[in-house]
């Protein structure tokens, strides 16, 4: 037989136990001796508190030891649950749309990359392709080309 966890039977002690963990208490020996200890250091406890409180001055006011609903604790379960299912395509959604962003961004600033890129090899190409440098080129008006022999037009 497989005893109790220390949480089981801290369940037990504090009365949120399953039935099967009562069942188990009652049948095996072993473990209802260890929940009596536990119950009764406790119960120690708890009586010295309440001495320390009593002797205090002013004395100290005890708050009565809450439990919780049986209907809250029969509802938080389908609750977690529900918040679960709602979050989760909701996060989904928000992680693809965040992706598809990331996406068009990065395409954006490819497109914006291979622009820049034909605008400069159009920029060297221009430049490649101009016969005579840009500082010399009012020079050109001055002078007319034949064919393997050039005058100047200012001198004629
Ligand atoms: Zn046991």
């Amino acid at each position: 037989m497989k005893h109790l966890t220390e949480t089981e039977i801290a369940d037990w002690v504090t009365g949120l136990h399953t039935p099967a963990i009562l069942r188990h208490v009652e049948d095996c020996p072993e473990c209802r001796e260890r929940a009596r200890t536990l119950a009764s250091a406790l119960q120690l406890f708890r009586e010295s508190a309440r001495e320390w409180a009593d002797n205090r001055t002013p004395p100290v006011r005890m708050i009565p030891a809450r439990r919780p609903k049986p209907w809250a604790v029969r509802w938080a379960v389908p609750a977690v649950a529900l918040a679960l299912l709602v979050s989760v395509p909701v996060y989904d959604s928000y992680r693809r749309d965040r992706q598809a962003r990331a996406e068009t961004a990065l395409a954006a600033r490819q497109a914006a990359e291979e622009a820049e890129d034909a605008a400069l090899l159009s920029q060297v190409d221009t430049g490649v392709s101009r016969a005579v440098p840009a500082p010399l080129e009012p020079l050109v008006s001055l002078v007319s080309w034949n064919s393997g022999s050039w005058n100047a037009s200012a001198g004629q």
